[in-house]
């Protein structure tokens, strides 16, 4: 079968053929169906996240799929239904963060993370895994369920912001969003939901298609070239909740200024290694004297999943269709990993679903 990886000491994906998978006893053999790209994927390709299985020269890439079970191989499921991988698997056969159903919360070294770190993700045209970390979601999402993972990315930093305002009442109306990819606009969708007002940071002019799905969105556009973000509260309100999605490490730092009193900041981005000159002192201050919180948050759990295959189903047609700007098959891989202005979504098509 045909599959999409990247080789050790390369910066490019490419189409490479491997063997069909067996599934072993408590797996099923999955049809992929499409593998979405996001930013964590140029990161991995770049060399600057993730890695091979041991002992591998290459890693098969794609952590967000949907796909449509070929083989139930004695599992619950049945041949024909539409499944959502998670992405993390234990690393050492299995440990408490797994038993607990919270993978996402495991250290590093008790997990490997498919098509990211130590695992082959779901760029082929078959994958197996353990029942357990399949998600069934309904036939209606074969075509976008490669939006389930990321957008179970979004649930999972949401609650968690939220739970850490959980010991007062808490009646946020403010949302601010920093990063305009596809992680940054998933939020922003899934935050409309609950929050009167929302933001949305870029740093590009207009024209230009994300500020015009913000706006559809009914939010408003913020141009980090004009507005810093710790200048945001000034020039349009103080945030109850900032969700932090562009990976540029300052803003972590910033979105506490950007903060109401008694407001959160979620922060996802996942920065190289670089040193700021900040006022330590001040942030610290601010942090104590208004009760706010920096909340990190990293992958998703099984609910979440689930909770966002609910959440898709939801959003407008309109939405996605001006979120997703290309599906790609095989033969056209290289469009899916494009990274410029026009593309915003992304996903390759390995193969087709045909209704049972
Ligand atoms: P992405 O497509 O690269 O999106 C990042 C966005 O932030 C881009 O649109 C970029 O704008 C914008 N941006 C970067 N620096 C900016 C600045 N200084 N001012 C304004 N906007 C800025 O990536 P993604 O897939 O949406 O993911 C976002 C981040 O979250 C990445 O760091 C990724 O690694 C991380 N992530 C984390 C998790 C988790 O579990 N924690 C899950 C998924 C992704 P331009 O396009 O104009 O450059
Ligand atoms: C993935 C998560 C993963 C994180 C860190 C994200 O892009 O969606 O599942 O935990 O990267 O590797
Ligand atoms: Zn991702």
């Amino acid at each position: 079968m045909k599959a999409i990886a990247v080789y050790e000491g390369t910066d490019e994906p490419v189409v490479t053929e491997k063997p069909r998978p067996e599934p072993a006893a408590g797996e099923a053999l999955v049809r992929t169906l499409r593998v979405g790209v996001d930013g964590t994927d140029h990161e991995v390709i770049a060399g600057g996240h993730g890695g091979p299985p041991a002992g591998a020269d290459h890693l098969v890439l794609g952590h967000e799929a949907v796909g449509v079970v070929a083989d139930p191989n004695g599992t619950p499921f049945e041949a024909g239904d539409i499944v959502v991988p998670t992405v993390r698997r234990p690393s050492d056969g299995g440990n408490e963060y797994f038993s607990r159903g919270e993978p996402d919360m495991a250290p590093d070294g008790a997990y490997h993370e498919r098509g990211i770190v130590g695992e082959h993700g779901f760029m082929s045209e078959y994958f197996t895994s353990p029942a357990e970390f399949l998600v069934p979601v309904p036939p209606g999402l074969a075509d976008r369920g490669f939006l389930v993972e990321p957008l179970s990315i979004a649930e999972k930093a949401i609650e968690h912001a939220r739970a850490s305002r959980s010991a007062f009442r808490w009646e946020p109306e403010s949302a601010f969003v920093l990063g305009n990819g596809s992680l940054g606009l998933l939020a922003l969708a899934t935050l409309r939901d609950e929050f009167d007002r929302l933001y949305c940071l870029g740093r590009r002019d207009r024209p230009d298609p994300t500020i015009d799905i913000i706006e559809s969105l009914g939010a408003t556009y913020v141009n980090s070239n004009e507005t810093a973000v710790s200048a945001v509260p000034s020039a349009h309100e103080p945030m109850d909740l900032v969700f932090e999605a562009t990976g540029h490490a300052p803003h972590a730092f910033e979105a506490i200024d950007a903060l109401a009193p008694n407001g959160v900041g979620a922060l996802l981005g996942v920065s190289p290694d670089r040193t700021l000159e900040i006022d330590g002192g001040r942030l610290h201050r601010e942090l104590v004297l208004h009760n706010k919180a920096l909340v990190g948050s990293v992958n998703s759990g099984y609910r979440h999943f689930e909770a966002a295959a609910e959440s898709l189903t939801e959003r407008s047609d309109g939405f996605l269709d001006a979120l997703v700007t290309g599906v790609y098959g095989l033969d056209e891989f290289e469009s899916a990993f494009a990274d410029d202005d026009t593309t915003i979504k992304t996903a390759v098509e390995f193969g087709a679903y045909e209704k049972r």
